[in-house]
């Protein structure tokens, strides 16, 4: 079965049950989101009256726990240790952690990180040091490890980089990847021919360390190390290609997350879903769209 879904919000309020909420109104069987602002670190105590109210309303309808999806704030940078900015970076990702179990949360994605010039060896070492110490804990949550674009001096634009990182971790019952089509192919990855990448993936990685993937199109050409996701269809990966990877057999049992632009102030996730599902274009998506 295809498991599909968007990010959605998370507020204050409502908290996990909003965002449940949100995604059940696109037509979605899961769901990621931030556990609070992205770019900053203000965080609300989590409810646990609204934990177990979205956790009924979930086996309501029929959503798995095991697929809803967290994403880190991308302020935590591990691959810098700077002292002023490396030991805010690891106890925020502690606490992120911590939140995820509280709200039963299974997987965390997160950006590797950027090197910031002290070069690519130092950033994975950093990487690897820093989620040692975070998976110290007693909670099953397993951290994804995103595959980036590129951009600047991130770290994780290839998946020698990220097996780098896997191999550094004491508890790899506790890593994973996910898998982002926009930065596989900003990257240099050709998304037309996804079963040599995910042939590659198996080899150097293994694909029982994938457990999400990013569904996006992107505004940029292969390789162009840029970033910009696009709706899907619109971009230059194309619909057709996003439709193989959504269905591909091998990746049946993962979650797909949608993280396209919205379109005139408006999330584009319904319709997105419909297109999906009915596997056909929508050419009218962004039709008032100049
Ligand atoms: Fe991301
Ligand atoms: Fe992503
Ligand atoms: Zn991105």
């Amino acid at each position: 079965m295809l498991i599909i879904g968007s990010h959605v919000g998370y507020k204050k309020d409502k908290q996990m049950l909003g965002s449940l909420e949100e995604a059940l109104s696109y037509g979605a069987n899961t769901f990621m989101f931030y556990t609070g602002a992205p770019q900053n670190t203000i965080r609300y105590e989590i409810d646990k009256d609204k934990v177990i109210e979205a956790k009924e309303k979930m086996l309501e309808y029929n959503i798995d726990i095991n697929n809803v999806i967290v994403h880190a704030p991308y302020i935590i940078n591990l691959a810098n240790d700077d002292p002023s900015k490396y030991d805010f970076s690891i106890s925020f990702l502690k606490g992120e952690v911590e939140r995820c179990h509280e709200l039963g949360i299974k997987y965390m994605v997160l950006h590797p990180g950027s090197h910031v010039g002290l070069g690519i060896d130092k950033g994975i070492e950093n990487i690897i040091h820093a989620l040692n110490i975070v998976l110290e804990g007693d909670f099953d949550v397993t951290i994804l490890l995103e595959t980036m674009a590129g951009k600047g001096s991130e770290v994780g634009s290839n998946f020698q980089e990220l097996k780098r990182i896997i191999d550094g971790i004491e508890r790899k019952e506790l890593i994973g990847v996910c898998m982002d089509t926009c930065h596989l192919n900003d990257s240099g990855y050709d998304i037309s021919d996804f079963d040599s990448i995910l042939d590659e993936f198996d080899k150097i990685i293994g694909l029982k360390y994938l457990h999400c993937i990013h569904i996006n199109d992107s505004k940029n050409v292969r390789g162009a190390r840029k970033d910009r996701h696009e709706n899907i269809g619109y971009g230059t990966i194309g619909f057709e290609n996003l439709l193989k990877v959504l269905y591909h057999e091998k990746l049946s049992g993962i979650p797909k997350i949608l993280e396209t632009p919205y379109i005139l102030d408006k999330p584009p996730y319904k319709e997105e879903i419909e297109m999906i599902k009915s596997r056909k274009f929508n050419e009218k998506l962004k039709e008032n769209v100049d």
